[in-house]
């Protein structure tokens, strides 16, 4: 029986890395994950393709962490040099492991390419290890379980690209951490909107600081406010305790909380789309097009999302959506007034049971004192009217068209609702 791990850390590898060419998303996955897990985590390293620093920073990291994640470097090239290293932190050997090579051989064949004499070096594994298959690419993973100065230290190799990364940590390293690990976490996000986050935190505050077990802490969100509460349970056999917490919160908050769960608000809304077999159709001005590019992330959006465009013009506002020139002209195309006549003549245009427009400054420029960045209008359309919304969203051009398209999906979930 080997020691459960309770300390993990993650080693990046790749130069890539290092030069600010690709952001380090793994770090940040695996951090989360461990985190959910309960698995403390008090280092992170990136260090480029260089076997000597490598091998130290593998030496360092399994000398203070139980377990080490090592991600990037598996691929076929010279410089792929992290299973290499790894076996040899380990004293273990490589050798050529049938299977992965099977596997590798069918993706070449599948794409109709000739397999090359380095793609087998993506089947060199250390011996004695646990290897992880990989469906969505050539490199498989591998852990390898070894004893340094008489402890229990686990290495666990993944695949560079995020991709490939996740999906393996999620259906083969969750299940295996599960395993050794010896704390049980059970978490319960609940996302709200409409309160900011240190309102948030006074109307829960009690809660926040007295609670043990289970336990409640904010976490801030771009325009939303998420808590997650967390039961540490002594077996899986240990019932689920978190439903007292998670009413009193409801009790307090409730009105803010769009989700229990993991779901993000477009997601929410599709969902309340697809149950209710309802079509949308939005018309963008200032987020342009970004509110139906997240409904296009989730599989199925055409089910509901019939179609929409980016307004930005006014005489595209004008000529495809009907809003009236009178109306531009007297009141902006930043109102009120113009959001409604967007979403009513969307919703006209592509024939659908609701339309949004959106409409606003985005900024940097283009403000004045009446009509300053970030001022938003919202409003969403269907065949009883019209609800609207006006935000005066802070921050720069980014966080002013990623809150106006995330409060445009809300005030449709709360016209959906009813
Ligand atoms: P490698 O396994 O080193 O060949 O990496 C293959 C690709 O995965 C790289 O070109 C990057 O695009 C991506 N990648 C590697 N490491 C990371 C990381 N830590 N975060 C995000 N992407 C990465
Ligand atoms: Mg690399």
């Amino acid at each position: 029986m080997r020691a459960p791990i309770q300390t993990a850390e993650t080693i990046c590898v790749g130069t890539e890395l290092l030069i600010g060419h690709t952001l380090n998303t793994n770090s940040h996955f695996v951090a989360r994950q461990l985190s959910l897990m309960g698995i403390n985590s008090y280092y992170q390293t990136v260090v480029g393709d260089n076997p000597d620093r490598l091998l130290a920073a593998i030496r360092s990291a399994s000398t203070r962490s139980d377990c080490v994640f090592l991600t990037g470097g598996l691929g076929p090239t010279a410089d792929d040099i992290t299973m290499a290293v790894a076996a040899r932190a380990a004293d273990r050997n490589l050798t050529l492991h049938e299977p992965s090579r099977q596997a590798i051989l069918e993706i070449f064949t599948r794409m109709g390419r000739e397999m090359t004499d380095n793609n087998l070096k993506q089947a060199m594994l250390p011996d004695q290890s646990i290897v992880l298959p990989n469906r969505n690419g050539t490199a498989p993973g591998c852990i390898i379980e070894f004893e340094q100065d008489g402890a229990d230290k686990t290495l666990i190799l993944l695949p560079g690209p995020p991709s490939e990364l996740r999906p393996m940590f999620l259906e083969q390293v969750k299940p295996y951490l599960v395993q050794r690990t010896s704390r049980i976490l059970r978490n319960t996000f609940v996302r709200m909107i409409g309160i900011g986050e240190s309102k948030a935190e006074t109307v829960l505050k009690d809660l926040i600081d007295s609670q043990t077990n289970p336990t409640i802490a904010p976490y801030a969100g771009e325009g939303e406010v998420m808590f997650r509460i967390t039961q540490l349970a002594q077996s899986h056999d240990d019932p689920d305790n978190t439903g007292p917490l998670l009413e009193e919160v409801t009790k307090r908050a409730g009105e803010y909380i769009y989700e229990v769960g993991e779901r993000k608000m477009h997601e929410v809304v599709a969902d309340l789309l697809v149950e209710r077999h309802a079509t949308l159709s939005m018309a963008e001005s200032c987020t342009a097009g970004l509110a139906q590019s997240m409904l296009g992330e989730i599989p199925g959006a055409s089910r509901f999302l019939t179609g929409g465009l980016v307004a930005y013009a006014n005489e595209v506002k004008r000529e495809m959506l009907g809003v009236p020139a009178e109306l531009l002209e007297r009141e902006g195309a930043v109102s009120e007034a113009c959001a409604i006549a967007m979403a009513d003549g969307c919703r006209l245009l592509f024939g659908t049971d609701y339309a949004v427009g959106i409409t606003g400054i985005a900024g940097p420029d283009g403000g004045t004192p009446e009509k300053p960045v970030g001022l938003v209008h919202l409003a969403v359309s269907d065949a009883n009217g019209c609800e609207t919304r006006v935000m005066r969203i802070n921050g720069n051009r980014a966080r002013v068209r990623g809150v106006a398209a995330l409060n445009a999906f809300d005030l449709l979930r709360r016209r959906i609702l009813g």
